[in-house]
């Protein structure tokens, strides 16, 4: 068991996981330091006007969608309301998972988009709705922010990596020409032109919803509670989450894991009312291929250069701009105001990496970032630093600039 897993918390993911769900785990008193409802005694406890959390409100549901474990967990609120909501948003996610499946999915009718893309590869008008045009103005404008970072018409990129399947990682990485045909055809948001009722790509591409359909979900999911008149809750999408309200007294609190250390926290943070807190990660989905390093050559005199071999990862995360994934970044955790936009902003920054997040984060109004590269350095911009606390770093920490939002 990790030395900082608190008793109180339930590891719900690979990402992320919260506190405050109500299990008693077995006590681990190491753990102390950490935030839980360990709070709860060192919140004044003379005040007679504010309430004090009681872990009994506390009610949580766990269930399987979109690829990943949803939990849902209320605090004080009545037991027909906390259930019917999680039903709903159960429904709510498994609808999500049909309706924004990229591909074919065997033994299962086509989704909405599976349909689309199938149309925006052959050169066709589709059909789409008012719902699917909602969705492609928001990723259109987040991909713009973005500097074209986080680009959701990639979709023929993640396929041909074979990150699009559920299960089964791929094993090898595709051939370079393949990624350059794609990759010629400048898959973009802007090659998308859409009425009311029907869209169509002036050059073939597919759309893939990714990178940021889980924040949308999310964010649908905290409406559904407010329309149940739940005032606090959280919901936690494989460690992708968001709060409203408190804990009476306490804010919910979060442990982002460390990417290179298992199930072992990196940092501790408290969430504020509203907040949504995204990571992504290397770690998430990815495989191992022996390639040649070309910066350690064996042989200097032979015919043929050789080189030293070396283990190369490759994950799901792709930089639009090479086709390949992103080298630079092990994780990167935002903090904003919602899902959908902390969602694309997460995958965006790791593809922006060490020295170009900032820019981004400012242009896609991120208020709040922590990186950690490759080599385990750990970078954070000034709000964030006040507001995290880290634990046992591997590399450096290193401050940005503050990222003040243009005006
Ligand atoms: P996330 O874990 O939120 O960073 O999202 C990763 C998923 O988004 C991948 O599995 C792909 O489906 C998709 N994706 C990969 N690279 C990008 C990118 N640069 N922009 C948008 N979506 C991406
Ligand atoms: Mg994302």
């Amino acid at each position: 068991m990790p030395r900082l897993l608190p008793y109180f918390w339930i590891l719900l993911s690979i990402t992320l996981c919260f506190a405050g769900c109500g299990r008693d785990e077995s006590r681990d008193d190491e753990a102390a330091n950490t935030v839980s409802d360990f709070e709860v005694k060192t919140s004044p406890s003379g005040s007679q006007s504010a309430k004090v959390f009681d872990k009994s409100l506390l009610k949580t549901q766990n269930f399987f969608a979109m690829g990943t474990m949803v939990q849902v967990t209320t605090y004080d609120a009545p037991a027909e309301k906390h259930t019917a909501a999680v039903r709903d948003i159960e429904q709510l996610f498994l609808h999500f998972y049909r309706t924004w499946q990229p591909w074919e999915k065997t033994a299962e009718p086509l989704g909405q988009l599976a349909l689309i893309n199938q149309d925006l590869l052959a050169g066709r008008s589709s059909g789409s709705n008012r719902k699917f045009n909602q969705l492609v103005l928001e990723a259109t404008e987040l991909s713009k922010t973005s500097r074209g970072l986080f680009n959701p018409a990639i979709g023929e990129l993640v396929k041909l990596w074979g990150f699009n399947r559920d299960s089964d990682l791929p094993k090898n990485a595709p051939e370079t020409s393949a990624i350059q045909t794609i990759l010629s055809r400048n898959p973009g948001m802007h090659q998308l032109r859409y009425t009311a009722n029907s869209i169509q790509s002036v050059q073939p591409l597919a759309l893939d919803f990714g990178g940021f359909i889980k924040g949308y979900a999310v964010d649908r999911a905290i409406d559904i509670l407010r329309d149940y008149g739940i005032e606090s809750a959280l919901v936690n999408a494989g460690g992708d989450l968001r709060a409203i309200g408190k804990k009476a007294n306490i804010p919910w609190a979060v442990g982002v894991l460390d990417p290179r250390r298992g199930q072992q926290f990196l940092a501790q943070l408290q969430v504020q009312p509203g907040e949504a807190i995204f990571t992504s990660g290397d770690y998430e989905r990815y495989f191992e291929q022996e390639i040649e390093d070309l910066t350690q050559p064996l042989n200097a005199g032979g015919d043929q250069p050789k080189f030293a071999k070396k283990q190369q990862r490759y994950h799901h995360i792709i930089d639009p701009r090479t086709g390949y994934p992103a080298t630079k970044t092990a994780s990167v955790t935002v903090i904003t105001a919602n899902g959908a936009q902390a969602d694309a902003a997460a995958t965006a920054l790791f593809v922006a990496g060490p020295g170009k997040w900032e820019t981004v984060a400012i242009s896609m109004g991120v208020k709040y970032v922590m990186m950690v590269d490759v080599e385990g350095n750990v970078y954070l911009n000034p709000a964030m630093a006040n507001r995290i606390r880290l634990s046992d770093p591997k590399g450096a920490v290193k401050l940005s600039v503050p990222l003040t939002i243009p005006q």
